[in-house]
């Protein structure tokens, strides 16, 4: 399919690499994901391809999607990890990652999460306020070691993407802003318990355009040079990830060519041989996955007809959050004519939709499959309704491992208590 070569038709059946998604969907069971390890070593090939001759520490931004047998892939491949909380740090600990390759985000981090990711002992924190600063010196002074840090910028660029997924403007709850940068260096190097270790940005996700990246890399730039000036050393520059993928026509930048045109921006101004990091983690899963999902009902009607599907807003979060689209087709196509519907899940919200006005030929019990369904749907998955999230399998070659098994209601249920 277009923008994932890991997803094809092949006599007149949809596979992933040599996975038959027919068969799967019968094996395992719907709403079932089904990722290819092929596609995503082969993105991550593609970054590391961009930096060929540099110094560069990948880290996968684990929350696009942190199953373990996901986050293994990119352990086995030398990946590092870009987490957002303790409950990341320990997956991916889980999955075997290296604790100095990996780096600690967020606006939230708190006294207990600080703690434990400096006693497995992380690579960096990426810290995003000045307050934050004080604290992680603290619990840093009080166990005796010193917190190496990364201050996360807020460059002020446009990343042209959907407002919930922009995070690089002024008035946005994330980083510091740039007139702020120096002074908090400045703090930061005054700190017995902190070491400035880097600096860091994240404009956004699902970028689809150059400029806004060549922006911020100017911008952190500029910053460089004013914190070296003042005699704070910045070994490692962090661009964050964002970069888009195709969803439905979408022109991302080639991770390659991306990288390419901003180290010869970086070569321009004598930082080519420094230390850099990316947090890449849309583009590196994002369209290794699909969700196949069978076809319960159909209800055709007056205004519309609906097309009601196994798989639901619980399991796909992305339409209904950020009204963001995913193809749909047919694991098996029919030659009957298509007819328009609204593809929609059975939980009992009029925003749960997967798809809005899709050509369709299809029956009951057809199976369907949602593309580009790595990121941001299993991660965010819920169990909304009382539904128990779906199953995952990871195609490995000729294998097929089940990395997932399907959550039943005894799981949902083991938490809870009735009151005494
Ligand atoms: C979410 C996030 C990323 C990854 O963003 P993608 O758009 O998935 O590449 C990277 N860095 C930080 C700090 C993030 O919060």
């Amino acid at each position: 399919m277009p923008g994932q070569p890991h997803v094809a038709y092949r006599d007149g059946e949809l596979f992933v690499d040599d996975a038959r998604l027919g068969l799967l969907a019968k094996e395992h069971g719907t709403p079932l994901f089904v990722y290819s390890k092929a596609s995503m070593l082969a993105a991550l090939a593609a970054y590391q391809r961009g930096f060929t001759g540099r110094k560069v520490q990948i880290c996968y931004a684990m929350k696009a999607n942190s199953s373990l047998g996901v986050l293994q892939v990119f352990a086995r491949a030398g990946c590092g990890f870009d987490i957002v909380s303790g409950g990341e740090l320990e997956r991916v600990l889980a999955a075997g990652a290296v604790p100095a390759k990996i780096i600690f985000s967020g606006v939230g981090k708190t006294r207990t999460e600080m703690r434990r990711a400096l006693e497995v002992g992380i690579g960096c924190f990426n810290v995003e306020s000045e307050p934050e600063l004080e604290v992680l010196n603290e619990v840093a002074t009080s166990m005796g070691k010193r917190a190496p840090v990364s201050i996360r910028v807020n460059p002020n660029v446009d990343p042209k993407t959907h407002p919930y997924i922009s995070t690089g403007l002024k008035g946005s709850k994330f980083g510091i802003a740039h007139e702020r940068t120096l002074g908090t260096y400045q703090r930061a190097s005054g700190l017995a318990g902190l070491q400035v270790v880097g600096i860091d940005c994240h404009i956004g996700s699902q970028i689809t355009q150059e400029e806004p990246y060549l922006d911020a890399v100017d911008r952190m730039l500029d910053l460089v040079e004013v914190i070296e000036g003042a005699g704070i050393p910045i070994h490692h520059i962090d661009f964050g990830g964002g970069l888009g993928i195709n969803y439905n026509g979408d022109q991302p930048p080639q991770a390659d060519q991306l990288w390419t045109r901003l180290l010869s921006r970086l070569d321009a101004r004598g930082f080519g041989q420094r230390q850099l990091m990316i947090e890449p983690g849309r583009s590196l899963v994002g369209n290794a996955g699909v969700c196949l999902t069978e076809v319960l009902y159909l209800k055709p009607g007056e205004q519309k007809n609906f097309c009601i599907v196994d798989a639901a807003m619980n399991d796909l979060p992305r339409p209904a959050m950020y009204q963001a689209y995913h193809q749909i087709v047919p694991v098996i196509p029919r030659s009957d004519t298509p007819t328009t519907w609204e593809v929609v899940g059975p939980v009992c919200e009029s925003g749960d939709w997967i798809g809005h006005d899709r050509e369709l030929g299809v029956q009951p019990g057809d199976v369907l499959a949602v593309l580009s369904a790595g990121a941001y749907c299993m991660s965010m998955a819920s169990n909304y309704n009382s539904r128990g999230r779906a199953a995952e399998v990871l195609v490995d070659g000729a294998k097929v491992h089940v990395i997932r098994q399907r959550e039943t209601i005894q799981d949902q249920l083991l938490r809870e208590s009735l009151i005494k």
